[in-house]
């Protein structure tokens, strides 16, 4: 995607959880493999066991443009910096816009698992007092939630132009189906845009939920 201001953007997300889960682990993973050069993605904010222990496929994906850290997002952006971050917030006043490509360079989400409903853990970001945007109301994955972002910051189209699927019901076995309580980027066959070995991942959440009520 081409980035039509001058400074590249970083794009952080703020490991708020209090382990690195299966979940979390295939959305970083993802986010990691779909960020170039010139644009950065931090994951900011591990704790000390964590970042020295972070779990495969992480560490071999580190790159000029992957960077693991323990400092959060003050401590990345300094004092002078501040003026230059965009929190991603679904209660912020403003939507995001590709005009905002020239207004910031930092973008900060909230590394926390989705949840229905939500618990406006964001809110835990909210006290640095950066300026907010939001995606619209409806709650998205931390990977979908820099997906969508960096289609309206590097790739300038605006949140009208995305192809959406709000939702979706995935098909778990042959009788089986869940519904996920998310946005999602949807693709040119109809699907969800979704982290590899998601899919895999929920219908095993699911057959262990199925085990405990025997
Ligand atoms: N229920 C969660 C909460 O407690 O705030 C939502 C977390 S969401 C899974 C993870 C992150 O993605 C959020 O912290 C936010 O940065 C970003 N995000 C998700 N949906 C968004 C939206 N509609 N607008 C702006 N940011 C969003």
């Amino acid at each position: 995607m081409s980035n039509p201001s001058s400074t590249p953007h970083t794009y952080v997300v703020e490991h708020l959880e209090p382990e690195l889960g299966t979940w979390s682990l295939l959305e970083y993973t993802t986010i990691a493999s779909e960020t170039a050069l010139p644009s950065r993605f931090y994951l900011s904010s591990l704790p000390t066991s964590l970042a020295s222990n972070l779990p495969a496929p992480l560490p071999s994906l580190r790159s000029e443009s992957f960077v693991t850290t323990t400092q959060n997002i003050e401590e990345l952006v300094g004092e002078e910096g501040k003026h230059r971050v965009c929190l991603l917030d679904p209660q912020a006043e403003e939507e995001l816009t590709p005009a905002d490509a020239e207004r910031f360079d930092w973008f900060v989400f909230g590394g926390i698992l989705g949840d229905e409903p939500p618990r406006d853990r964001t809110s835990e970001l909210r006290k640095y007092g950066y300026t907010g945007r939001n995606l619209r109301k409806m709650q998205m994955t931390t990977d979908t939630a820099v997906r969508v972002t960096r289609m309206v910051i590097d790739g300038q189209q605006s949140l009208d132009a995305i192809p959406f699927t709000d939702y979706p019901e995935l098909k778990l076995g042959k009788h089986e189906t869940t519904t996920m309580p998310f946005r999602y980027v949807r693709d040119a066959a109809g699907n969800p845009v979704m982290p590899d070995g998601m899919l895999d991942l929920i219908k095993k959440d699911a057959d262990k939920s199925l085990d405990d009520l025997f």
